[in-house]
C-alpha cells in the first residue's frame, strides 16, 4: 500500500481539474483494502478513484482518495469456442481489448478506446457501437465494506441497465470491485449491428473480422471524441433521456428531425446530443469550461476549468434544455462532492 499526502488529483482524472485530497491511497491487493478498513479508515467518507474518466471533482476532497491498483489477467477456463479470463480491477479496459483481439478471444472489439480500467467498467455497463460489457461478463468479485466480507457477484446480482447497474444505486461507495470475468469468443463473428460500423466497413471493402472492426472503431473515435491527453473531458456527460410516446409525440410534432429509439417497455430514448445541439449550445463556452464543438453531449475543460466551473456549465445546459424541450438532462458521470 501506498500513502500519499495532500495530493494532486489532475493527472487523475481525465477532466483534468486541478483539485488535491488529504490522502491518497494505492491499494495494490486484497490484504492492502482489507488494511486500509482496519487501521487507516478513520469512519468518514472516501472516494473510489479508478482511471478517473468518468468522474467530476467538484472541489478539493477533504477526504481520503481510494485507488485499487490491482493488476493481472488468470485464465480461468478455456474450450474450442470460447475462453474465460480474470481481469483485474486496476488494468486498462482499452489495454484488455487489445490484448483479447490481439489472441484471438473476440466480444469487445467494438469497445475499443473507452478510456478508464476494467474494475469500473461493471459499474455503468459500458458500451460502445451496439455492444455492452453485460454480453459477456460472467461475474465480478469485490468487497464489500459492510460486511467487511469479499463477495462475488453473479450477472443478474448486479441489475445491469443502460448506462446502470446495481453499483450505481444500492451498492454505490459501498463495494469495491477487485476482478471482473468475462466469458469471450474464438469465432471471429464481429458485432455489426451499428450502421456506421458497417458503412465504415464496406466503404473501405475490408472484411468483415474482429480486428478490422477493432481498427474501425479506433479510427472513428479518434476523429469524433477528444482525446483525454489533449482535451480534458469524461465523454458523454449526459445520458440519453428515456420518454414517454405522448412527450415524444409532443416533441416531434415541432421537431420533425427527432429521431426515437423505441424500448421494450413502450417509452422512446432519445438523443441528448440532439436535445443540447438544437437548444443552440454546441460550442458554447465560458472560461475554459465549453460544451465541445464537435460533439454537443461532450463537455469540456480547455485548460483551467475548475470542477465547479464544469458543473455550472452542466446546470446551464439542463436548464436551457429542460426550458426548450420540457426534457430534464441527468448527468451519466459521477459528480463527487
Ligand atoms: C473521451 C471519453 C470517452 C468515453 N466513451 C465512453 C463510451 O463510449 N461508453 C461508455 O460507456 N463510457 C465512456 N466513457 C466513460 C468512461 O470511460 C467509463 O465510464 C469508464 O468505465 C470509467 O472508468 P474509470 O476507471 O475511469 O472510472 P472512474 O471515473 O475512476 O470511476 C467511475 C465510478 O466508479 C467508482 N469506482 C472506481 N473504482 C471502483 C472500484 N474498484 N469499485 C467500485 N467502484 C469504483 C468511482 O467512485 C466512480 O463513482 C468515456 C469517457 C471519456 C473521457
Amino acid at each position: 500500500m501506498q500513502i500519499h499526502y495532500n495530493h494532486i488529483l489532475k493527472k487523475y482524472n481525465t477532466f483534468g481539474i486541478d483539485a488535491k485530497c488529504n490522502r491518497l491511497f494505492f491499494l495494490e491487493s486484497e490484504e492492502d483494502i482489507v488494511d486500509y478498513f482496519r487501521n487507516h479508515c478513520n469512519g468518514s467518507l472516501f472516494l473510489l478513484l479508478g482511471g478517473g474518466s468518468n468522474l467530476l471533482i467538484k472541489n478539493d476532497i477533504d477526504y481520503d482518495v481510494l485507488k485499487p491498483d490491482l493488476f493481472g489477467i488468470n485464465l480461468i477456463e478455456e474450450d474450442k469456442e470460447t475462453v474465460t479470463l480474470e481481469v483485474m480491477a486496476g488494468q486498462n479496459w482499452h489495454k484488455f481489448v487489445e490484448y483479447c483481439v490481439m489472441n484471438n478471444y473476440y466480444g469487445f472489439e467494438n469497445l475499443a478506446l473507452i478510456p478508464g480500467n476494467v474494475g469500473t467498467a461493471p459499474i455503468q455497463n459500458i458500451g460502445a457501437y451496439g455492444v455492452e460489457q453485460e454480453q459477456n461478463f460472467v461475474s465480478l468479485r469485490g468487497y464489500n465494506i459492510e460486511s467487511k466480507q469479499f463477495e462475488t457477484y453473479s450477472k443478474e446480482q448486479c441489475e445491469f441497465g443502460y448506462r446502470n447497474s446495481i453499483f450505481k444505486s444500492k451498492l454505490k461507495g459501498k463495494f469495491i470491485i477487485t476482478s471482473v470475468t468475462y466469458k469471450l469468443n474464438k469465432n471471429d463473428n464481429p458485432n455489426l449491428s451499428y450502421t456506421e460500423l458497417e458503412n465504415y466497413l464496406t466503404q473501405r471493402k475490408l472484411e468483415k473480422t474482429a480486428k478490422n472492426v477493432f481498427d474501425a472503431v479506433i479510427d472513428i473515435r479518434s476523429n469524433k471524441l477528444p482525446s483525454p491527453s489533449q482535451l480534458g473531458s469524461s465523454g458523454s456527460f449526459f445520458k440519453n433521456p428515456i420518454i414517454t410516446q405522448t412527450e415524444f409525440d409532443r416533441i416531434s410534432s415541432e421537431f420533425t428531425d427527432l429521431r426515437g429509439f423505441p424500448q421494450n417497455d413502450g417509452s422512446t430514448k432519445i438523443s441528448a446530443g440532439w436535445l443540447i445541439e438544437k437548444a443552440g449550445l454546441k460550442g458554447y463556452r465560458i472560461g475554459d469550461a465549453a460544451v465541445y464543438d464537435k460533439h454537443a453531449l461532450i463537455l469540456v475543460n480547455y485548460g483551467n476549468a475548475t470542477g465547479d466551473d464544469i458543473w455550472q456549465m452542466a446546470e446551464y445546459v439542463i436548464k436551457t434544455v429542460f426550458d426548450k424541450f420540457g426534457v430534464r438532462l441527468e448527468p451519466e458521470v459521477n459528480v463527487v462532492e
